[in-house]
């Protein structure tokens, strides 16, 4: 999976559960979003794939469609 960052462009790496840029030092989460109506996916994870839901009434979302964002993580 190629995530690019939403600052810089680089590709970022996954570590634990978040991405990471190199370059901008900084975590970001993913969110999926619907591509009909923008609004954030249920994630289902099945046989070791992830499904993704629109519960807005657009059902199931092939991975292909899902807009997936990037926003800054943080620990706290
Ligand atoms: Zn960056
Ligand atoms: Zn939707």
């Amino acid at each position: 999976m190629d995530a690019l960052c939403p600052v810089c462009g680089q590709p970022m790496n996954w570590v634990s559960g978040h991405f990471h840029c190199d370059t901008c030092h900084t975590d970001y989460k993913q969110t999926a979003l619907c591509p009909d109506c923008q609004q954030p996916l249920q994630a289902l994870k099945a046989c070791g794939a992830v499904d993704y839901f629109c519960q807005n009434g657009h059902g199931m979302i092939s991975k292909k469609r899902v807009t997936f964002t990037y926003s800054p993580y943080s620990d706290e």
